[in-house]
């Protein structure tokens, strides 16, 4: 499959991109890591070597006021532009070009010192903003300008100015967050007079050559955000004012509607971007959940944009470019929207990675190199675990077997695919069977491998990825009929139309979903998923706001625990409130601080508060935990084994531990040449 529109040049005037890809701006908190910078040359020059045309940064500030919080990342003397050449020196030596992009947290700043428009908080943020003063307000587009310059000093090809998600400029534009009566608020005019005069005076102190890229929000998607015909005159003066290019955003970081999980379909929000590109005259940048080359062609071909912004995905495949365009876009590792390696890492203050690809952000310490030792290696397991153990050794010259008891690979994976939203789960098996044939992995299928036959295999090595069996717990009646397992309810077994679930952590989460589904294919079709979030396509609505369409659960369903704390409270930071909302909305009864009594004819017989109740279901599913399976690990002791993924420890475990630990222990397997 060729791809003549991602690949086509973009004239920019003064400058040639050679392709649509823009690597999009993804803060990786290696910006504020001591020897971040240099991590994150190796980081970006990689991926230029992958083919993608332009890279933007992660946000820098322009003062610290404007920083996510006191003391991240911003760009603010000579000093610091220069610690900035390692960056654009790595990206120019690999023939790139990289772009800075300036963020003023506004009112998003965590911690005291934060200004904006007006004194209002975020319902985000617990610290409230000081409103700027005239002088206040002169400062801040100062030190954007200033910061525009060092960033040309630092050598980059250009800067984005975050104006988009909620953040600083957004919030002069918006009067949902802009409430003042001078010549900076008001009327829309006087809104966007902060972003135009920025935008005029940077090009004006950086020149003609340079590029200026304004991310403008077109879908504000909170009350109170800007009208389709006020985004579209943002849009006319950001070009009069000098912008090389637009960027769009969608949604405030405060808005209650996904915008780039997992159950967003693919490229949902391009036909926003492609509206405004209709109404502009400059290059405009469509971005959100464009996760494959196909897709990206798409959105080219019905001119939604002129380039395609790639931000996760090419933490997940740093060669997604050169892939597509070599005739190998099916061995691309593509994104699969999961947020857990990269948005909650960061969200939680560690440094962002891959949950398909760990050496994203690693690129400096974890390395796959040839081995002048290759070694005989069996793998018992060929899920997450083995899988990834499996391919990155043999890529390195190890002789793998890989043994699997099921008729397929993937393991939990084969599962969780069946859960709505989770259909990406098919493009990383997809990736693994690709990469099992290429670096020749002897794949034994349906064969259950005793420690015997391991033992009198001569192996090496032993790795042992038997992953994990659901915990049955200990209650009264836990094997009457009512009772399954999530993995049997997976497999097609009939679930009645009342049902309860024991155990709200990822997998009671996942079956929860599963069967209060109405339907409604909001997770693979874009006018179903607009609908059920309540976001208007025709342009009429203010901020892109609707009444959603919500479709009740077809199922009565309780989701319980005996936390007494707030039902999914352990999922991951930036989804957990997509998966409550969905089930909230569907009308699906969550418990917490539940005892569990017995099951029999009459249903779940619970105590809450102190109270008895019975819940008259006809299906109790048991998503329980997990405990590690290790028989064979057991039968094996005394030889060399490796034990990684749920047989290593279930507690905690996911996929993205589970590829984690098998990409490292096959890369720290002796017999590296350098
Ligand atoms: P989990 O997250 O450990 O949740 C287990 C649930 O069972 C908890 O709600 C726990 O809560 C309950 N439980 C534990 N022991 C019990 C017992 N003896 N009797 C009754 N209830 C008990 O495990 P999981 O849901 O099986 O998920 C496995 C792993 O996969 C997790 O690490 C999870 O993060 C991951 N996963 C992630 C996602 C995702 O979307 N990120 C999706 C699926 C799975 P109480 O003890 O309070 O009752
Ligand atoms: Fe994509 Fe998940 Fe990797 Fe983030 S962690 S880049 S969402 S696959």
């Amino acid at each position: 499959m060729s791809f003549p529109l991602l690949l086509s040049p973009l004239d920019l005037g003064f400058a040639v991109l050679p392709n649509r890809t823009v690597m999009g701006s993804m803060h990786t908190n290696l910006e504020e890591a001591e020897g971040g910078l240099e991590r994150l040359g190796v980081f970006y020059a990689e991926r230029v070597r992958g083919g993608v045309a332009l890279i933007v940064t992660g946000g820098f500030a322009p003062n610290e006021e404007g920083a996510m919080f006191p003391g991240s990342a911003k760009m603010t003397t000579i000093e610091e532009a220069d610690a900035h050449k390692v960056v654009t020196n790595a990206v120019h030596e690999e023939g790139g070009r990289i772009c800075l992009q300036i963020l003023h947290a506004g009112r998003y700043r965590y911690g005291g010192g934060a200004v904006g428009p007006s004194a209002i908080r975020s319902p985000i943020n617990p610290f409230k903003p000081t409103a700027l003063d005239e002088e206040g307000i002169e400062k801040q587009i100062s030190d954007f300008v200033s910061t525009a310059k060092l960033a040309q000093d630092a050598g980059y090809d250009g800067i984005e100015i975050m104006g988009s998600e909620g953040y600083f400029i957004n919030q002069f534009i918006a009067a949902r967050t802009n409430r003042r009566d001078d010549a900076w608020g008001g009327v829309f005019e006087n809104r966007i007079r902060l972003p135009v005069e920025l935008m005029t005076r940077v090009r004006a102190a950086v020149g003609e050559r340079f590029i200026l890229i304004f991310r403008l929000s077109v879908l504000d998607l909170v009350e109170g955000g800007s009208s389709w015909d006020e985004v579209v005159r943002l849009g006319r003066a950001i070009e009069a004012a000098g912008a090389t290019m637009i960027n769009t955003g969608i949604g405030w970081h405060e808005a209650r509607i996904p915008t780039i999980a997992a159950m967003v379909p693919r490229a949902a929000f391009a036909w926003a971007t492609g509206r405004l590109r209709r109404k502009l005259g400059l290059p405009v940048i469509a971005s959100n959940r464009i996760n494959d080359p196909s897709v990206a062609e798409a959105v080219l071909s019905k001119g939604e944009a002129d380039m395609v912004s790639l931000a996760r995905p090419l933490l997940a495949d740093a060669e997604f470019v050169r892939k597509a365009a070599e005739g190998r876009a099916n061995e691309i590792n593509t994104c699969i929207a999961c947020n857990q390696a990269c948005l909650d890492h960061t969200f939680e203050m560690k440094e962002a990675s891959c949950l398909v690809n760990p050496r994203a952000c690693h690129e400096t310490e974890l390395h796959y190199r040839p081995t002048d030792l290759p070694k005989e290696i069996a793998v018992v397991g060929a899920g997450p675990a083995g899988l990834s153990f499996a391919v990155v050794a043999a890529e390195r010259g190890h002789r793998v077997t890989l043994f699997e008891a099921a008729s397929k690979i993937g393991g939990q994976l084969n599962l969780a695919i069946k859960i709505p939203g989770k259909s990406e789960l098919g493009e990383t098996l997809r990736y693994f069977r690709g990469r099992l044939e290429m670096t020749e992995v002897r794949l034994c299928l349906e064969t259950r491998v005793g420690a015997d036959r391991l033992v009198a295999g001569s192996f090496d090595h032993i790795v042992v990825a038997t992953g994990v069996a659901p915990r049955i717990p200990e209650i009264e009646g836990i094997d009457h009929a009512k009772a399954l397992g999530y993995r049997e309810v997976l497999q097609g077994a009939e679930v009645g139309n009342a049902v309860a679930i024991i155990g709200a952590g990822g997998i009671g989460f996942d079956i929860a979903t599963l069967l209060s589904d109405p339907g409604d294919d909001a997770d693979r079709d874009v006018a179903a998923f607009m609908r059920t979030w309540g976001i208007d396509m025709s342009g009429g609505a203010r901020a892109g706001l609707i009444e959603s369409v919500v479709r009740e659960s077809p199922r009565r369903v309780y989701l319980l625990q005996r936390k007494p704390t707030k039902l999914g409270n352990d999922l991951g930071r930036t989804t957990g409130w997509v998966h409550r909302s969905i089930l909230q909305r569907r009308g699906v009864r969550m418990l917490n601080g539940v005892g569990y009594r017995k099951i029999d004819d009459a249903g779940l017989h619970i105590v809450v508060a102190g109270e008895e109740r019975v819940l008259e279901v006809d299906t109790v599913v048991i998503c329980a935990g997990q405990e590690p399976c290790r028989e064979l690990a057991d039968r094996l002791a005394g030889q060399r084994v490796h034990l990684i993924g749920g047989a290593e420890g279930a507690a905690g475990l996911d996929a993205k531990r589970a590829i984690e630990q098998g990409c490292r222990l096959a890369a720290r397997l002796p017999g590296s040449t350098t």
